[in-house]
């Protein structure tokens, strides 16, 4: 399915295709192609149906909502009523959602037909999507190497042409790295921008959801149906972004600045040639680049991880068999409590409940979590700082390309390190894009690579008069489906 969200929109509301072909049309995409992906974990029951009610609402003349019968894959941390949500854990492989979070409600609302719930790491904990219970996800640019993650699943749909638009969620990275990896757009917006209601907590200070798509303009109509206030999620803003209208904005005069805590030797040779291309091509549009440092950038994979894991602690001490979520027979409360959770959760899990509870503890608190909120504090001054000279922030979305299955399985800290570039933005609630910017060969095969752009917070839609900026100049020439 090549064709954009927008461009099969427009099909579907001219008579050009029906809404129940295109529907097909991308199940038969999924039937040949995941078997070798693994992307989805689930399939909707009723995606047919929906289809042929868009084309019944079109027969009859009512007007159709702007992405009316477009597919869509949901991460499978997003409930949808009736669809298995499983957060990529045993704890909830059974669990089905008696209701639908404010961004699956919205969705719909807009003509969005979810085809499928897609493959995460568990509870969103990870880089890779290996840490998902059930089944590993395959980049489709390369089938020996991971998707990235946690939103592996979603990256690699959009990637392969499954579907043009997928949703995500993004606590340190999620949206933005597996987009990255898999060589499509990927947004994570400022902190209360879009609901949370009914999405999976993973640490509740730093989780939103975004977007995944093949086109910037695509992007921005998925982003304008789901964001906006929403009375059920006690974080959410009340301004609504207008993301659509910022895609014709010029970037000539716009000021942007590398972070230089960013340029670092770690970052692969295709990395430094797509950071370079970027600023040709806007230079060239009429904008500007300097570099700017931020010191206390050198501290955001530890803050990151401690807050991290002290809020999924908590957030995941729900899961203990007793009032759902998997539970283990056992004789007496203690041991069936510690059975289920012993049981149910998987290692990263485990690690991060035990690492986030030991953060948490009386004596341990003042070292480690109090600093680490005290860092969280000065990265998000830091970022302010940089903002009252520039208007736009760029660094890498990842040190690297996609790489290979099991290359940091056995070391979190190498793979927590993987993050260094997206964690900082979670942590001050900045708005982020990465947009493929490049390719680069590895054992003959073509690898996408992401560049990050960071707005300040609540410009999230400066962030796309720039994507669309170097879409236009560049032809696209960085949005190909995954061969
Ligand atoms: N890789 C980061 C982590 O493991 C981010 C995950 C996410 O954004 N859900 O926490």
């Amino acid at each position: 399915m090549s064709a954009t969200a927008l461009e099969l929109a427009h099909k579907i509301r001219s008579k050009e295709v029906s809404a129940l072909e295109v529907m097909e049309t991308a199940l038969e995409r999924i039937q040949n192609t995941d078997a070798r992906i693994g992307a989805f974990l689930s399939l909707t029951d009723d995606a047919l149906s929906r289809a042929r009610a868009v084309d019944a609402a079109l027969a009859r003349g009512e007007t159709l909502p702007p992405l009316a019968g477009v597919p869509i894959a949901l991460k499978d941390n997003l409930n949808f009523v009736g669809s298995l949500t499983t957060a990529g854990s045993k704890m909830l492989e059974r669990y089905r959602s008696p209701y639908n979070a404010t961004v699956v409600g919205r969705a719909l609302a807009a003509g969005l037909i979810p085809i499928g719930k897609t493959n995460l790491d568990e509870f969103a904990m990870g880089s890779t999507t290996e840490n998902s219970a059930f089944q590993k996800t395959h980049n489709p640019w390369d089938t020996t190497r991971v998707p990235g993650g946690t939103s592996g699943g979603s990256a690699a749909a959009v990637a392969s042409g499954m579907v043009p638009l997928a949703l995500g969620t993004d606590t340190g990275g999620s949206v933005r790295q597996p987009a990255a990896l898999c060589g499509i757009l990927g947004f994570k917006p400022t902190y209360g921008r879009i609901s949370r209601y009914g999405v999976i907590a993973t640490a509740s200070s730093l989780d939103q959801v975004g977007g995944m798509a093949r086109s910037t303009a695509d992007l921005a109509a998925l982003l304008d149906a789901i964001s906006g206030h929403d009375p059920l999620d006690s974080t959410s803003l009340e301004a609504k972004p207008q993301f659509t209208v910022a895609l014709n904005t010029s970037v000539s005069g716009m000021r942007f600045a590398y972070i230089k805590e960013a340029l670092g030797a770690g970052n692969s040779s295709g990395v430094a040639l797509a950071l370079e291309r970027v600023r040709v091509v806007l230079e060239g549009l009429g904008a500007t680049f300097s570099e700017v440092s931020l010191p206390s950038l050198a501290y955001n994979i530890a803050a990151y991880y401690i807050i991290n894991t002290a809020e999924i602690s908590s957030n995941l001490a729900r899961y203990d068999g007793m009032v759902y979520s998997h539970r283990s027979p056992a004789p007496d409360f203690n041991s069936s409590m510690s059975q289920s959770r012993g049981e149910g959760f998987g290692l990263e899990a485990k690690r991060r409940i035990l690492m986030g509870t030991y953060a948490l503890s009386s004596g341990y608190y003042d070292a480690f979590y109090s600093k680490a909120l005290k860092v969280r504090r000065l990265i998000a001054q830091d970022f302010a700082r940089a903002f009252e000279t520039f208007d736009v922030l760029v660094t890498p979305t990842s040190p690297s390309a996609a790489w290979k299955f099991g290359q940091f399985s056995n070391d979190p800290l190498a793979m927590y390190m993987m993050d260094v570039d997206t964690v900082s933005l979670n942590l001050a609630g900045l708005p982020g894009l990465s947009i493929p910017a490049g390719f680069e060969l590895q054992e003959g095969k073509t690898l996408p690579i992401g560049i990050q752009f960071i707005a300040p917070l609540l410009q999230d839609e400066r962030l796309f008069s720039v994507a669309q900026a170097f879409e236009t100049a560049t032809s696209s020439e960085f949005l190909k489906i995954a061969p």
